[in-house]
């Protein structure tokens, strides 16, 4: 009987493909934080907290003061792909962090989740959902903004639960996706509270909002994050070519370092990891510095967001350019030439 052999094809429930993919978005807790952060961002908010406890394995907990969502679409927002941020007919044109409407419903597929949020001018309202499981809206107490509270994340999945580090290397990621957004939002006010041992907590990372136009205000965050010893010894790149512009701060070879820990590249605001700006820095520096220092560098590239896919993974750490060359090629020459300057204005220095 070939009935009985024969594999059945079934559609997966709702809380299965939540939790599958969920795999993909939130591999650790710092790709919750990321997410929650990244949605706090999108929703304009000035101040940003962020709580976490055993390494964010027990406890994430982000608080905002942005927009809010209402009550009546608190059950949207936990729904797959559902977004207020595109239209979906164009994702090319992309100028939020979020736009998959993933990261809220595999949250709640892989953790206890409660969103608590209030809309200027009406109540605020609760949603609750563990595994894959969503309560009713409930009225809750906010003054404003939005407060999502992520409790054992994993719980349901024991094999992932397993491949977790230690609790100090998941803070310690946790601190690194802090750093890296408060380094791309500058306006933003950002605190990291370790709450492992109950109360206040330890406060691991704060900045206030940052004031001044855009290179001040970078490069007092920059100095908060990466020290002032970088803020001190920093050049401030600013340079355009071909639709793509570059600004940030990249430092004198005197303050390189031992190892490639301080590069940070955004493309459009967003943080992300390209191995081409490694390349591209060792190119920058080639004549300043010897094989085994590292120079430390923030930069930034803005272009027209059809000239880069974001939407190449769901963690969207990663982009592709349309056409590298250039934005290499763009880094490798702006870097030289502030280089190249600083040294003729140090050896002038020196000739007075
Ligand atoms: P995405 O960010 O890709 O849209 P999410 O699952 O992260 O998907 O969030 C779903 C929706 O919930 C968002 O589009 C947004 O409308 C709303 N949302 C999520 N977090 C917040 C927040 N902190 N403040 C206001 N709205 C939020
Ligand atoms: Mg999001």
């Amino acid at each position: 009987n070939i009935g009985e052999h024969h594999p059945i094809i079934r559609q997966l429930d709702e809380a299965a493909i939540n939790r599958i993919a969920a795999g993909e978005v939130v591999e650790r807790p710092a790709s919750a934080v990321k997410e929650l952060v990244e949605n706090a961002i999108d929703a304009g908010a000035t101040r940003i907290g962020v709580d976490i406890a055993d390494g964010g394995k027990i406890l994430i907990r982000v608080t905002d003061d942005g927009c809010g969502i209402t009550a009546d679409e608190l059950p949207l927002a936990l729904s797959r792909h559902a977004t207020s941020k595109i239209d979906g007919s164009d994702l090319l044109n992309i100028h939020t962090f979020g736009f998959r409407g993933e990261a809220l419903p595999s949250l709640g597929a892989v953790g206890r989740l409660t969103i608590t949020s209030r809309v200027a001018g009406a109540d605020a309202a609760s949603i609750r959902v563990a595994a894959g499981q969503t309560g009713p809206v409930k009225p809750a107490a906010l003054s404003a903004g939005t407060v999502v509270d992520l409790r054992d994340l994993f719980y349901a999945t024991p094999a992932r639960l397993k491949f977790m580090r230690t609790d100090r290397a998941e803070a310690q990621a946790i601190t690194d996706v802090v750093k890296r957004l408060a380094m791309a939002e500058p306006a933003i006010g950002f605190t990291l509270r370790d709450v492992s041992g109950g109360g206040e907590g330890r406060v691991v990372f704060r900045s206030d909002p940052e004031n001044g136009d855009l290179f001040d205000a970078l490069h007092k965050r920059l100095g908060r994050i990466l020290g002032r010893d970088f803020a001190d010894n920093a050049l401030r790149i600013d340079a355009t070519r071909d639709g793509i512009r570059l600004f940030g701060y990249a430092a004198l070879p005197t303050y390189s370092r031992g190892a490639a820990v301080a590069q940070y590249l955004f493309v459009n605001g967003r943080p992300v990891r390209d191995k081409m700006l490694g390349g591209a820095l060792r190119a920058a520096y080639f004549d300043f510095l010897s094989r085994d220092r590292h120079p430390a560098a923030a930069l930034f590239l803005d272009c027209d967001p059809t000239l880069v896919d974001v939407n190449v993974h769901p963690a969207k750490s990663e982009v592709r350019f349309r056409d590298p060359g250039i934005a290499r090629g763009l880094i490798v020459s702006a870097l030289r030439h502030a280089l190249a300057e600083a040294g003729h204005r140090a050896s002038s220095t020196v000739a007075n």
